[in-house]
């Protein structure tokens, strides 16, 4: 089935395309490969598909060695070559705003580097496990939290570093979660995914395996029928695997996207969003609306609405967790609860994540004069800004029906 997301959401893909990458066959489009060898990562590359401003071109040459620019070709045909404020062009393409730091920024904000018992795994909660895999992705997002370490080749997890962190699951029962992370594993190969689901699957105490990528946004054309077999060959009663993957923008939601969704959903792995909250991307409530609505329509159940960490050079996209609070009470009422994703906060130090909810309701002393004094009440305001009370329940009930 077509939805022809792109051409409904009112953009001119195909037509892009060709204007960009004419001699392209669509064999070549395709293939993830050829979008992952040509990537567009220099200056250069990028005045071909965009009409780049004076602070971009000087933010792109002055941040590429603390954080490489790469954007697919399939995502530069998405990007509006005309506008510096197109929500995708924003997620890629470097600005001044990366320059500065805000107070209380810091390279680690999440301490992931602290919270590690072996190298290459975090492990902050009890039943769960960040699992580090490679510091490639196909896209590096302008607002990554872990620009220490991602985009730098140098820096790339080795295998004797990842059988050091299957060891550390193996010999500790408490971890029944993994999240498979980097970077993006599906930087890696279908083969040595299909070995480290089956390693994970030996380990009789691991019960979820994630696999946290952004390919289904940025190269959707990885999510090719040789991953949807390893992904389905691991699904079992023992191990279930997910895949959580990172929409932030409706426009995002292209017929190749849901052809990905598409591919992973009908090998019966659920799939996740978590966006991340971020300035002049969707801190719209019109935007975020639209969003959910087409996530649901690729069965991808949006999961988190994450508040932007204190990575250093990101203050331009932070928003304020008022307005975080704000386009959250928004959603409720217009959009069902299936499309409300989890405001959260995750704590910088290693705190850990925290729900953030608008201001719903208030608890007062019941009014004097009623039937059953004693008990306060709750009062709640409802989507329409509507206040209602329900009585706190005494210790016994004050008569038979
Ligand atoms: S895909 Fe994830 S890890 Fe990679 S650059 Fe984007 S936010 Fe960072």
């Amino acid at each position: 089935m077509q939805l022809d997301f792109a051409r409904a959401f009112g953009e001119a893909h195909p037509v892009v395309r060709s204007r960009l990458y004419p001699d392209t066959t669509d064999a070549e489009w395709g293939d993830w490969r050829w979008h992952q060898q040509h990537r567009i990562t220099t200056v250069e590359d990028l005045e071909r598909v965009v009409r780049l401003t004076d602070d971009e071109r000087a933010a792109t040459q002055a941040t590429a060695r603390r954080f490489r620019m790469a954007i697919t070709p399939y995502w530069a045909t998405l990007m509006d070559p005309e506008d510096p404020a197109c929500p995708l062009r924003r997620q890629a393409v470097p600005t001044s705003g990366e320059l500065r730091v805000w107070p209380g920024e810091r390279p680690d904000p999440l301490a992931e580097e602290t919270f590690m018992p072996v190298p290459g795994l975090t492990h902050r909660y009890p039943d769960r496990v960040l699992l580090y895999t490679t510091h490639n992705c196909a896209m590096y997002c302008r607002y990554c939290t872990r620009k220490r370490k991602v985009s730098d080749p140098d820096s790339q997890p080795g295998k004797s570093e990842l059988d050091v962190a299957l060891d550390y699951i193996r010999r500790t029962p408490t971890v029944r979660d993994v999240i498979i992370s980097g970077g993006d594993p599906l930087s890696l190969s279908n083969e040595r995914l299909d070995a480290l689901l089956e390693a994970l699957a030996a380990i009789p105490h691991v019960e979820v395996a994630r696999l946290g990528t952004r390919n289904l946004v940025t190269l959707p054309q990885r999510v090719d029928a040789g991953l949807a077999a390893v992904l389905g060959r691991h699904q079992s009663r023992h191990l279930a695997v997910w895949v959580m993957t990172h929409f932030n923008h409706p426009k995002e939601c292209t017929d190749d996207a849901w052809e990905a969704c598409e591919r992973i959903a009908s090998t019966g792995t659920p799939i996740q969003n978590q966006s991340v909250l971020l300035r002049g991307v969707n801190d719209q409530a019109d935007v975020l609306a639209q969003l959910s609505r087409r996530l649901l329509r690729m069965r991808v159940k949006p999961y988190y609405l994450l508040h932007a960490d204190l990575e250093e050079g990101i203050g331009h996209f932070r928003t304020t967790i008022g307005e975080g609070k704000a386009l959250l009470h928004a959603l409720r009422g217009p959009l069902s609860g299936l499309g409300i994703p989890q405001y959260v906060v995750d704590l910088p130090t290693g705190g850990g994540k925290v729900p953030v909810v608008p201001d719903y309701e208030a608890q007062r002393p019941r009014p004097a004069g009623g039937d059953d004094p004693g008990a306060d009440e709750w009062v709640f305001t409802n989507w329409q800004g509507r206040a209602i009370a329900i009585p706190e329940p005494l210790p016994g009930p004050v008569g038979i029906g």
